[in-house]
């Protein structure tokens, strides 16, 4: 199995490059960030309860992340070649988490790929993306601004974690798409050698 986190800020671009890499390496592409908004979508209990924490730009607490992760894992274990997370873990206890999980399917992270984007480039992005994506999170430059001091506060400690088991690659987030991807790929190409 190949298991990859593709880690940075919000508006680094971790989905758009997410969905690329899966379909290249076939892995499974979860990412909590969509899996919360399908259960907005559905109205569920589950994002019911996780609404307001996504309209305030906080984080969803961190049972109702690994239950729907840890469900996740065990339901498609089996029949996968690895995982590709996006937006997740996002804080030490979700770390550690996900190491138990994939441990217990006698599996491990192989490297955690970090996107570097500065703060400016984030804001008009995302700004860009509130345009068209239907996403209220994305429209208010305050919630943009809580959704990156939390990444800094909570979330860039997870980079801290896997570096201590030297899992960490780095690369430029910006330039295009393309450029990205290729760099990406070939980080990849170098953990599969
Ligand atoms: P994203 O699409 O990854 O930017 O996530 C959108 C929002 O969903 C975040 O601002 C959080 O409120 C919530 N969220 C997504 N993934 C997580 C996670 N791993 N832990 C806690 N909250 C999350």
């Amino acid at each position: 199995m190949l298991n990859l986190i593709l880690f940075g800020p919000p508006g680094s671009g971790k989905g758009t490059q997410a969905a690329r890499i899966a379909e290249r390496y076939s892995l499974l592409h979860l990412s909590t960030g969509d899996m919360l908004r399908e259960e907005l979508r559905n109205e569920s209990a589950l994002g019911k309860e996780a609404k307001r924490f996504i309209d305030g730009g906080h984080l969803v607490p961190d049972e109702v992340i690994i239950g729907m992760i840890s469900d996740k894992i065990d339901a498609t274990s089996e029949e996968v070649d690895g995982y590709l997370f996006d937006g997740f873990p996002r804080t030490q206890a979700q770390a550690e988490a996900l190491d138990k999980l994939l441990e217990l399917k006698g599996t491990r992270i192989d490297g955690l790929l970090a996107l570097e984007v500065s703060e400016d480039e984030i804001t008009q992005r995302i700004l860009k993306r509130g345009e068209s994506s239907g996403r209220s999170d994305d429209r208010d430059p305050d919630i943009i601004r809580n959704r990156f001091r939390v990444y800094l506060e909570e979330t860039a400690p997870v980079a801290e974690h896997y570096e201590q088991q030297d899992k960490v690659i780095r690369l430029p987030g910006e330039g295009s798409i393309d450029t990205i991807f290729e760099s990406l790929c070939s980080a990849i190409d170098k953990l599969e050698d």
